[in-house]
């Protein structure tokens, strides 16, 4: 099969893909659910559209990728070789626009949360979603 896709099409499908509903992302919800949290999805009514809401605690949380979002410490937030400033001004604008969206937020109120894609593989995403889950509930509303 023939690709007709360029590279810069390409990828901005692949960041589409990966923007929403991403397997460690489903991962996280399952657990999250299972453990007795009830939340909504993909809130385009707030600042920076939280990946998920939990309107009972007033709390929302981003699932971040490592590499895109700069996760501090983390071995996949790696910097690429080549075209580097490129990679630097855009990993910086990330930054920005996360710490932004994130005052922006607890301006209006709400608890944010966000859970690293490293923190969701398969043998860890568990432990992540009981924290997490302590975290909101200890919002307290
Ligand atoms: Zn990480």
């Amino acid at each position: 099969m023939v690709d007709f896709l360029t590279p810069a099409q390409r990828s901005e499908r692949m960041s589409r893909i990966r923007g929403t509903d991403s397997r460690p992302e489903l991962a996280l919800r399952r657990a999250l659910h299972r453990l007795g949290l009830r939340y909504r999805l993909h809130a385009k009514d707030l600042p920076g559209k939280p990946d998920i809401v939990f309107p009972r605690y007033k709390a929302v949380v981003f699932v971040h990728g490592c590499f895109w979002h700069r996760h501090a410490g983390c071995n996949i937030a790696t910097t690429p070789k080549s075209n580097t400033p490129f990679w630097v001004e855009k990993f910086d604008k990330n930054v920005a626009r996360d710490s932004r969206v994130v005052a922006t937020l607890e301006e209006l109120g709400w608890h944010v949360f966000v859970a690293w894609e490293c923190e969701l593989a398969p043998s860890k995403v568990q432990a992540t979603a009981e924290q997490l889950a302590l975290a909101i509930r200890a919002t307290g509303t």
